[in-house]
């Protein structure tokens, strides 16, 4: 199964995603990890994503690009995936149809968690991560609606979209995913 996670930070994409690709089988790929680690090992791509990290900003697609085929060429991944994170605008969205048509697969779903702003803001004040100071998450949150949202149309114009409510236990939003994506 191939899916792509779709959500404002927040929304509760990371702990709900890692459970399904455990309870799949499938590799859980998120882009916001893999741009970390890049930075914290200083690989050449690293030290240019580093300063889009650290305010907020999007990593230039070119970068997020080349990250994302470097792991979906990995064997593992052959078996099936998750991507937390990526496609995050409509180009990437696109880049990633080429790539998917390219080596013959088809995504499966476009989960997208939908939670209130109010929610979003008290959720993110608790995580406390470096780069989750109070403008920082402005800044990502106004990404997300202007940038992000626009691929709700993009997935749902090809029947994979399925939005699901992002509010209540964590138990009740991960089997309302499962609900969505068709597992029993
Ligand atoms: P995340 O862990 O998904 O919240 O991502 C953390 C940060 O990584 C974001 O604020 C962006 O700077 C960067 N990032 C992650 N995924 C992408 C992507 N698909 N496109 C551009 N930047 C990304």
């Amino acid at each position: 199964m191939r899916i792509v996670f779709i959500g404002p930070p927040g929304a509760g994409k990371g702990t709900q995603s890692t459970r399904l690709t455990r309870q799949l089988g499938i590799d859980y790929l998120s882009t916001g990890d893999m741009l970390r680690a890049a930075c914290r090992d200083d690989t050449p791509l690293g030290r240019k994503a580093a300063e889009f990290l650290q305010s907020g900003r999007l990593v230039p697609d070119h970068l997020v690009h080349e990250i994302v085929r470097q792991r979906l060429a990995e064997p593992s991944a052959a078996k099936g995936f998750l991507l937390d994170g990526f496609p995050r605008t409509v180009p990437q969205a696109e880049e990633f149809d080429r790539w998917l048509a390219a080596n013959g697969q088809k995504l499966d779903a476009a989960v997208s968690l939908s939670v209130s702003r109010d929610e979003l803001l008290s959720r993110l004040a608790l995580r406390g991560r470096q780069d989750d100071d109070r403008h920082v998450l402005e800044q990502r949150l106004v990404h997300f609606e202007e940038l992000t949202r626009p691929l709700l149309d993009y997935y749902k114009c090809r029947n994979l979209m399925r939005v699901i409510d992002g509010h209540g236990t964590m138990d009740e939003v991960y089997a309302r995913i499962l609900d969505a994506v068709g597992v029993k």
